[in-house]
């Protein structure tokens, strides 16, 4: 990446999103020498695929102009926050790809200045100590329609106003008995700048100043002012605040800050199947819906991470959608692609039978073993090869037989003639049966020798290819295929989200047969089992002897279809 200032008359490239053009223009008016942007979350959760959008924004554009990038965590409300929070916050950013380097903040440090900011404000006859309760401050303050009325308590004087302000502090009123409020303008058309409240009583310990405050400042009241302190210069925030824009720069515009930040509002990602609300996400942890906020089914970056997804196919994808100013829903099934598409390049394949069948080659030789040679990644040459045990008795899946054959249906029957990828071409001769369910258990086959290797010197052919594992080699593994969590295309739009939850969304497969390689795989590791889609191993539940493998996506590529049937 370029970390240079663009050339004063060179137009933005073609493709650049709005915000870096507005960072381009203010390098080429010189309102600006350097960038400066922050990601600032709130702990009150872990971060998801919606906060990756932002993460890469904001990051995103400090590296491409030589900048940097704060992380700062907005915690100004106690009740909520916790260290856990922080700290995946932290591991989480790390994982996705970038650095904040010595450049890491908290709201709460600056705690000393924003109180300081507020009494300035009361100095300067601009806020009010209010004793109206939170209904009738509501109440008050009008509609879109209906100007608001005046408080009761606008008028006090400063003094009166800094004593009460001073007996907030000190502990000495009840949590709710009054508040701190702006006083801007009741008859605003902007509800935000009808005297918003800035700072509130809480008798809550907080995570990092402990008992220090017991007032604490409003989310509007401590986001600008920490802009400011740290010399953001363009401060990225998605849509929901625009109409708080005006009350962000009115604070900026009565104190005495060392600079002005611009804010710029994008639209928030929001996916099909998919619920990116930290609150709803909290309750399905909390009410045990999902094995907590790394579940692999969660749209966390923790639990994307623990299912197997890179940190480079979100960061893909998160290019991909691009940055807009008006909100809409992307496709799921577009994250999909990102990570198959990733790694089509760079997972090795392996064979692996999930619902496995025994297959016996009745003429094989008893107890002879071949080594055969197969492809690591065809995308891919220099990784290789490796060999793979062939013996009499093996598995295949159990969907890749029917005794009696629908339609079209080219895999193995009686008298059907398929290849066994990188080994040889069989033939089914017979089948046996449990004497009790009268189900198939197993299959009886005759292989062509001349077939080694998996062509046929006369030239034949056949209609598939399966994938198998020898028996007496194989390693045994849990599977756990996932699907949406949510089986509405858009939940949040349900009365109840969780009416919504898709039951079928865990399936765990035992007793699964892999080919002897795998034995070694390593927590986090991915591989494409052959025909089946991407796995990885599961970090938190495979032990050593036991391996679990998540599903981190099918092979069927159901953006690409859409993006076929666009052009
Ligand atoms: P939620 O609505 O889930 O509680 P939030 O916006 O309150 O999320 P924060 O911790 O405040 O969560 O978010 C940190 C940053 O990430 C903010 O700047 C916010 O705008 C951004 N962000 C949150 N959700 C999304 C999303 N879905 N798409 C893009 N950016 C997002
Ligand atoms: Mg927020």
């Amino acid at each position: 990446m370029s970390s240079a200032t663009p050339r004063a008359d060179a137009p933005p490239p073609a493709g650049t999103d709005f915000i870096r053009q507005i960072v381009i223009g203010d390098l080429q008016s010189g309102r600006h020498t350097s960038v400066c942007t922050r990601f600032p979350p709130e702990p009150n959760g872990y971060l998801h695929i919606g906060h990756a959008k932002s993460i890469c924004l904001n990051f995103g554009i400090a590296r491409e102009f030589g900048g940097v990038c704060h992380l700062r965590f907005d915690d100004t409300n106690p009740a909520k926050e916790d260290i856990e929070y922080v700290e995946s916050i932290q591991e989480d950013v790390r994982w996705l790809g970038f650095d904040w380097a010595d450049k890491l903040f908290y709201a709460s440090d600056y705690f000393d200045r924003l109180h300081a900011f507020a009494v300035e404000l009361i100095q300067k006859g601009k806020a009010y100590v209010c004793h109206l309760s939170a209904e009738e401050i509501r109440a008050y303050r009008g509609t879109l329609t209906e100007p608001g009325k005046n408080s009761p308590y606008r008028d006090r004087p400063v003094r009166e106003n800094l004593e009460l302000f001073e007996r907030m502090r000190r502990g000495e009123l009840d949590d709710g008995a009054c508040v701190l409020r702006a006083k801007i303008d009741m008859t605003s058309g902007n509800l935000n700048l009808r005297d918003p409240v800035i700072y509130r009583i809480k008798k809550a310990e907080h995570h990092r100043t402990g008992r220090k405050w017991c007032i604490y400042p409003t989310y509007d009241f401590a986001h600008g002012q920490c802009d400011a302190i740290e010399g953001i210069t363009h401060s990225i925030c998605t849509l929901e605040f625009e109409d708080h824009r005006p009350l962000y720069d009115w604070f900026l515009d009565n104190l005495d800050v060392p600079c002005h930040p611009q804010q710029i509002e994008f639209a928030r990602l929001n996916l099909t199947y998919t619920v990116l609300s930290k609150r709803k996400l909290l309750q399905l942890v909390r009410d045990g819906l999902v094995d907590g906020w790394d579940d692999p089914r969660m749209p966390t970056l923790a639990g994307h991470r623990r299912r197997g997804y890179t940190p480079e196919a979100i960061r893909t994808f998160c290019d991909r959608i691009g940055v807009a100013k008006a909100n809409s829903t992307v496709d799921i099934a577009m994250l999909e692609h990102s990570i198959r598409e990733d790694l089509n390049k760079r997972a090795p394949r392996a064979m692996a039978v999930l619902k496995p069948l025994r297959l016996v080659i009745d003429n094989y030789p008893e107890g002879m073993v071949e080594d055969l040679e197969a492809v690591n990644n065809p995308e891919d040459p220099s990784a290789g090869t490796r060999q793979v045990p062939f013996s009499k008795v093996l598995y295949i899946e159990q969907d890749d037989f029917r005794e009696t054959p629908p339609p079209k249906y080219f895999r193995l029957s009686p008298g059907k003639e398929v290849r066994l990828r990188y080994a040889y071409f069989i033939t089914c001769r017979s089948v046996a049966k449990d004497p009790q369910t009268g189900e198939v258990s197993e299959v009886h086959c005759t292989y062509d020798p001349a077939t080694r290797g998996g062509d046929a010197p006369d030239g034949r052919k056949v209609k598939s290819t399966l994938h198998w594992v020898s028996a007496a080699h194989a390693v045994d593994a849990e599977v756990r295929l996932y699907d949406r969590l949510f089986a509405a295309e858009y939940p949040e739009r349900e009365d109840n989200f969780l009416d919504a939850l898709n039951p079928n969304s865990l399936d765990i497969l035992r007793g699964c047969k892999l080919e002897p390689g795998l034995a070694t795989t390593r927590p986090g590791d991915r591989v494409q089992f052959e025909r089946q889609g991407y796995f990885c191993l599961d970090a938190k539940l495979s032990k050593p002897g036991t391996l679990v493998f998540n599903r981190i996506v099918g092979l069927k590529d159901s953006w690409a279809k859409i993006e076929k049937r666009g052009a």
